[in-house]
């Protein structure tokens, strides 16, 4: 291949930007031909894509894994132990895709972990989780998103003692609400305020939702609106 001299590329990209600025505007075309601005984020922000619950229903596990991949964005599944036991081929998919398997505890049974009164019973829920995890996907998770969100001291502790990060989340997509899936209108909080709060927060916003049909069927027009909006996706520091 010929080598461009350097004063000639940088000929090349002033061309570029006459060539702009006579349109009167930036113009780069993506892969399809669909008209993408450049330049036209004074700043990126960045968030996580978290989904609880998995991993079944394992058919649209499956269909959101794909949709994660078309897109080229690594997501967090928070997986309940019980549905791994049930279905380790579809958890081990997650990790074989690149993405992240973590603790949604052993089961989602009543108000959660929060319905224990002893220490011991809240840890050995989540040692059979990390066992049921690490036995599917090869990799025992480092973080826990406990039920409901549901947490006190007692499960403060215990997830201390089995070692695991108790991760909540910053926006709450309500996609479990009915009518069930990714309506703007559920977004706590709204999307008008994302990027005044990564900007305070300085780190990238853990965006919660499910494993379930409806959030799947608008994942990737989600996924879409964000990306054209300044938003890159990333998984947790240290992951
Ligand atoms: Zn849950």
């Amino acid at each position: 291949m010929m080598k461009i001299p350097a004063p000639q590329l940088r000929k090349l990209a002033q061309g570029a930007k006459n060539a702009q600025a006579q349109s009167g505007r930036p113009v780069r075309l993506d892969k399809d031909g669909t008209e993408l601005p450049i330049n036209a984020c004074p700043q990126m922000y960045r968030a996580i894509l978290t989904f609880d619950d998995g991993p079944e229903p394992t058919r649209e596990l499956e269909r959101i894994i794909a949709i994660l991949n078309d897109n080229g964005i690594r997501g967090v599944f928070y997986l309940l132990g019980e549905e791994t036991k049930r279905s380790p081929d579809a958890a081990r998919l997650i990790v074989e895709s690149g993405h992240i398997a973590q603790s949604h505890s052993w089961d989602h049974e009543g108000s959660g972990l929060v319905r224990f009164h002893k220490k011991q019973d809240i840890v050995e829920n989540l040692n059979r989780a990390q066992m049921a995890i690490a036995e599917a996907t090869g990799k025992a998770p480092t973080r826990l998103r406990p039920p409901f969100g549901a947490r006190n001291q007692l499960v403060r502790e215990a997830v201390g003692e089995v070692g695991l990060k108790l991760t909540l989340w910053d926006i709450d997509t309500n996609d479990w609400r009915k009518p069930k899936g990714l309506d703007e209108h559920k977004f706590s909080p709204a999307r008008a305020s994302w990027k005044k709060m990564y900007d305070e927060r300085k780190h990238p916003l853990d965006i919660l939702m499910h494993v379930q049909q409806e959030t799947a069927d608008r994942l990737d027009g989600f996924i879409k609106s964000m990306k054209g909006d300044c938003w890159q996706f990333t998984v947790y520091e240290g992951a």
